[in-house]
């Protein structure tokens, strides 16, 4: 089977919300033009002809505007026949107006919007006013069927709240995906409000029970993830997979990076999709080498690791931010990541020992339906 590719498309830096953790927003920036799409298309063309899901991110990308997505996606989807694309879209939805949303909704394009919990927790770290036109976005999109989950940054202030915040998704049916506030490599804004890998682990395990113990209310995407790493014994995220290679960004410019957080950065730049470099060239490149380094690092670092096959270190930009770019340890956020690895074996270990595991799940000889982590297993298959 070929290996599914990530090609992110980061139409402008711009934002218009102004949130205090941001590392990726710009009031000024450039837009990207459709040469520069119809360019990375046809260098995605020429490289492989894998499966592909082309993620809209930014910045935001809305500001590109309606004409943007008439013609980028249906450009992008000829360009790259007969193979089948995915999109997927990374939005406030502040700017969802029913045209874009009819466009949206005509190529399947799933959004992940962001909301930190209910307005006061929300607002706080993402500015005044923010839940309230993000709401109303959400509201265009369910009315042109367009599917939504939510991200969730967590930061160090927010993290004690979560019950609320819980409380919030659970009340709202909104689908979770857990963001951890992190420090950045292009200033120290963020440094205040980042969450300490040690608090992120115990979030993670809360989650987790809260998972558990409400299981028709509440879905967060990660603890799906983690379990799902555990069970298939193999990471099926960018954070928990090799993505050197399977992933690449494009900026506004046409500039290739190796994932959309290193966009603008020029000392990470492997070339322009106006130029269409070959996979060899790319490979030569500093950025390439950098990462390259870092999975070799994984495999000497993390090599007595029990979860080392399915985490492969966690991800290399959380690596590298600590040292300004070098490689010289692994994801901070190991210590969170181990932490909810040896939860999940080790409970999912007692569920297949205590007699009723596996075997019922596999058979389907098992009555009623399966709780703990085998329960996790059992929701996502089904859906
Ligand atoms: S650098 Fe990190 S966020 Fe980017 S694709 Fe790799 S694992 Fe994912
Ligand atoms: S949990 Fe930590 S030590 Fe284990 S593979 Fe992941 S990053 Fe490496």
């Amino acid at each position: 089977m070929k290996t599914p590719f990530h090609l992110m498309i980061i139409p402008t830096l711009r934002c218009p919300a102004k949130c205090s953790y941001c590392w990726s927003s710009e009031h000024t920036a450039p837009v990207m033009e459709l040469e520069t799409v119809r360019a990375a298309a046809d260098w995605l063309a020429e490289m492989n002809d894998n499966p592909v899901t082309v993620t809209f991110h930014g910045g935001e990308p809305l500001v590109a505007g309606s004409e943007f997505f008439e013609a980028a996606l249906p450009m992008i989807e000829e360009r790259l026949a007969p193979r089948t694309v995915a999109f997927a879209m990374q939005s406030n939805l502040w700017l969802l107006d029913d045209r874009t949303a009819t466009v949206l909704a005509a190529h399947n394009v799933p959004i992940g919007t962001s909301l930190d919990g209910p307005p006061q927790i929300n607002d706080l770290q993402r500015g005044k006013g923010y839940t309230e036109r993000t709401r109303a976005g959400m509201e265009v999109a369910h009315r042109h069927g367009l599917r939504v989950s939510v991200i969730c940054t967590f930061t160090a202030q927010s993290a004690p709240e979560r019950d609320a915040i819980v409380e919030f998704f659970r009340e709202n049916g909104f689908v979770m995906k857990l963001h951890p506030a992190l420090p950045s490599l292009r200033d120290d804004r963020p440094e205040p409000y980042a969450l300490p890998p040690e608090d992120y682990g115990d979030l993670l395990v809360y989650l987790l029970d809260q998972c558990l113990a409400h299981p028709d209310s509440l879905r967060v995407m990660n603890i799906d993830d983690l379990v799902k790493a555990v069970f298939v014994r193999r990471g099926t995220v960018c954070t928990f997979a090799d993505c050197l290679g399977t992933t690449f960004a494009v900026g506004p410019d046409g500039g290739i990076y190796p994932c959309y957080r290193f966009v603008g950065m020029e000392e990470w730049r492997m070339g322009s999709v106006h130029e269409k470099p070959t996979r060899a060239e790319l490979e030569a490149t500093p950025a390439w080498q950098r990462l390259a380094a870092f999975r070799g690092f994984v495999d000497e670092h993390c090599g007595s690791c029990r979860h080392v096959r399915y985490c492969r270190g966690g991800c290399p930009y959380n690596a590298i931010v600590p040292t300004g770019g070098e490689v010289t340890g692994v994801d901070p956020h190991c210590v969170a990541y181990r932490r909810a690895y040896d939860e999940i074996s080790d409970r999912l270990n007692a569920e297949m020992f205590s007699g009723d595991g596996m075997m019922g799940f596999a058979t389907g000889r098992r009555t009623g339906t399966p709780t703990g982590i085998m329960g996790l297993v059992q929701r996502m298959v089904s859906r």
